[in-house]
């Protein structure tokens, strides 16, 4: 079996030689484990924090250890109650193509309900953090003005969508090609979208929303932060979901210049991690499963072939190569 492991902390942006692929002997499960093969795996921008040699709320990537992160496979050994060989299930260990789980770790899931891959991007960790950060963190409500960046992603594409779909007054995505914006006004039913690339996010971000807005979901930080605090309105909410535009940065960056603004307008800012919020995933499978089924929302996926593209995939992530979730297909 092939794994990748991280050979080596990368300092800024990753490089192809902070990476090896391996090969590792498949062995039959010990009691209380399965094996799977991978079918997809899933590359995230979480992952780039793991790869530092720092405390945080996921431990860190080990050095000559495979990653590790979401995936979906096929049971092709069990040896725990429950599970049977052909089951499909969801677990932690991605990043290889055979996966020794310990059977508490996994969860069955249907593919007939949805395809395989659905369980790592719109009906799994980004959906539920877009869920939880616009619904729970946001306190979103009908009527809301909301703006998200990162909008052609994974998360930001299904925030967009479900305020649209509960009632939001006007939805505001950016994005980094003109592409991407075209895709969230034509095909995502955004009512607006700029391209960051194009001009400042303030002026754009202005123009975009000449009323102001009453939620802002950032995927992004910087200057699309501080642009945000100063189009929030009065009693406005902010998701802080994600700074993606430092993940590579090798100095701490200052912050927005305008904080002062949040005294007169009372807002919030949060913080939201995934994790808290599993408790809301029947509810948030029922209802993201029903706009699916009717159609009502749409999700895109940008597959890469192959587990030695794994890392490119990943890096590509981080470049903005992705429209929706970045899943790898692990298959040889
Ligand atoms: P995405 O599918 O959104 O992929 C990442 C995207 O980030 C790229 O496609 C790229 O799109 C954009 N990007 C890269 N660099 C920059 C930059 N400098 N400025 C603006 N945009 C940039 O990933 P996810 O949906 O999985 O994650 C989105 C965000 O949510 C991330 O910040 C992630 O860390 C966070 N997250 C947080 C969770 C939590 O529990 N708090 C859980 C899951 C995700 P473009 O072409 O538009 O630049």
């Amino acid at each position: 079996s092939r794994e990748w492991h991280l050979v080596a902390r990368p300092h800024g942006w990753p490089v192809p030689s902070d990476f090896a692929l391996r090969e590792t002997p498949v062995a039959e499960p010990a009691e209380g484990r399965i094996l799977v093969r991978n079918l997809h795996f899933s590359v995230d921008p979480y992952m780039r924090g793991r790869m530092n040699d720092v405390k945080s709320y996921v431990p860190p990537f080990k050095l000559d250890h495979p990653m590790d992160g979401g995936a979906v496979g096929e049971v092709i050994a069990s040896n725990a109650e429950g599970f049977a060989v052909g089951d499909h299930v969801l677990h932690g260990l991605g990043w290889r193509e055979y996966a020794d789980v310990p059977a508490q770790h996994a969860t069955k899931v249907d593919p007939s309900l949805a395809p395989l891959s659905a369980y790592l991007g719109v009906l799994g960790m980004t959906g539920l953090t877009a869920y939880a950060g616009l619904f729970e963190v946001a306190s979103f409500k009908e009527g809301d003005a909301v703006f998200v960046s990162g909008a052609a992603g994974a998360v930001g594409s299904q925030v967009g969508q479900m305020a649209r779909l509960k009632g939001a007054s006007r939805v505001i995505g950016s994005a980094g090609s003109d592409e991407k914006v075209k895709f969230l006004v034509e095909e995502l039913g955004f009512d607006a979208a700029f391209n960051y690339k194009n001009g400042p996010v303030k002026d754009q971000l202005r123009e975009a929303a000449p009323d102001g807005i009453d939620v802002y979901f950032d995927n992004v930080g910087g200057d699309h932060l501080e642009a945000a605090i100063s189009s929030l309105n009065v009693h406005g909410r902010a998701t802080i979901c994600g700074m993606i535009a430092q993940y590579n940065d090798t100095e701490p960056v200052p912050g927005p210049r305008n904080m002062a603004m949040i005294i007169g307008k009372r807002l919030r800012l949060q913080g939201v991690l995934v994790g808290d919020h599993y408790g809301l995933q029947n509810q948030f499978v029922q209802e993201v499963g029903g706009w699916l089924a009717s159609g009502e929302l749409k999700h895109r996926e940008t597959f890469v072939e192959g587990i030695e593209n794994g890392v490119d995939a990943f890096l590509g992530l981080l470049r903005g190569d992705n429209t929706g979730k970045m899943i790898v297909s692990a298959t040889r």
